[in-house]
């Protein structure tokens, strides 16, 4: 197949504006290109692909950043700021799409999806976060009665959101496992990754490390500076240590050094990368039962579930995390995280659109 994956259009790739999008795109652009088909990958100007992608074309445009969904009123009407990246990278797809078998979209956004009987070429989906606006939900309800086959999620957690006419495919996601090394020797630290934004949650892994009397390192890009320093007040001084946004190497190394990941999501979560990253190092997780990660963790295994927004409670599944065989962790992930697997799981949905599409 020749496919063009078109990125999401809220910053470029490796810049961690994208969130989770970065690593999902580079993971099936990697399995994709080794089970032997040609990608295209449309982004945003500055964006870099990881050298298991080398063998993939990149075009960039440049444009101003959508408005992140996630963070407007679940009313919001759908914006589309002027000299908008969104509408620079569909014009580029409309005026590209002969060249291809099939595009592949990764952007949480109106307007793909709005465009999906529109194009010549068939235009498939991988929606990457639950429901958090009325107009999202809107298209992607239509999408779903006109070209269910058009739309995958993560997983079913997820796909619960929305109204749906079919039971939703689910690929999961896939990490370039060979990335992440084993760590059998942490410190005495536990971990918190992800964008530093309200729906993570962060102020709950913050209270429970204050109460465990342990620090926390905190990994991840400050989408919210003052949402940060409110954490940062409301526990004693040293409890958190920043690290920044790091990249994937040295991500890893600073997960491996962590006695648990903690993951406190406040909505939806889609998937839920970090979870599988940690575990990937050998770091069982504890995690709030809500999304994605409920879905990833098998109690007793590769991590502990706690009560949604309930810190005594993940204090207590931080505990029970801790006790873990790190070694299960690492063996989890490789059962269940692979770009392999994910890879597998992609080919098959885009091969079926094909074909149904061609009968
Ligand atoms: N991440 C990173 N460097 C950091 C912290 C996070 O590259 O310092 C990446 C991490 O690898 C993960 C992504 O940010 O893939 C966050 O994805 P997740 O699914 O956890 O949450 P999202 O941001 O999509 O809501």
């Amino acid at each position: 197949m020749r496919v063009l994956v078109v990125s999401t259009p809220v910053g470029s790739l490796g810049s961690g504006q994208g969130g989770g999008v970065e690593i999902t795109l580079s993971s099936l652009v990697a399995g994709l290109l080794e089970r032997g088909h040609q990608l295209t990958v449309l982004a945003g100007e500055g964006s870099v692909l990881p050298p298991r992608c080398a063998r993939a074309e990149l075009w960039t445009v440049a444009g101003v950043d959508q408005p992140s969904w996630q963070h407007q009123p679940r009313e919001a009407a759908v914006q589309i700021p002027t000299g908008s990246l969104l509408s620079q990278l569909w014009r580029r797809v409309l005026k590209e799409q002969s060249r291809f078998d099939l595009i592949l979209n990764l952007g949480y956004d109106w307007l793909p999806l709005w465009l999906t009987p529109s194009t010549s070429t068939p235009l498939a989906h991988l929606v990457s976060m639950g429901s958090v606006s009325l107009a999202m939900d809107q298209v992607i309800a239509e999408v779903s009665q006109g070209y269910p086959d058009h739309l995958a999620f993560h997983t079913a957690a997820q796909a619960a959101d929305f109204q749906l006419s079919q039971p939703p495919i689910l690929l999961g996601n896939g990490f370039d496992l060979h990335r992440y090394r084993f760590n059998p020797s942490p410190d005495a630290q536990l971990g918190w990754a992800g964008r530093i934004a309200p729906e993570k949650g962060l102020e709950d892994a913050a209270a429970a490390a204050a109460q465990l009397g342990l620090p926390l390192v905190v990994m991840g890009l400050a989408a919210d500076p003052a949402y940060a320093a409110r954490v940062e007040a409301s526990v004693p001084a040293g409890t958190i240590r920043w690290r920044g946004f790091l990249t994937t190497d040295a991500l890893q190394a600073e997960l491996g050094r962590c006695r648990a990941l903690l993951n406190t999501p406040k909505w939806n979560e889609a998937f839920g990368n970090v979870v599988v990253e940690a575990m990937a190092c050998g770091v069982p997780v504890a995690s709030y039962r809500r999304g994605g990660p409920s879905e990833l963790i098998r109690e007793g295994l590769n991590g502990a579930l706690a009560d949604p927004d309930a810190v005594t409670s993940l204090v207590a599944a931080a505990q029970r995390a801790m006790a873990l065989e790190r070694q299960d962790c690492r063996h989890w992930a490789e059962q269940h995280g692979s770009i392999e697997r994910f890879a597998e799981r992609v080919e098959g949905w885009l091969q079926t659109l094909l074909k149904a599409r061609s009968c």
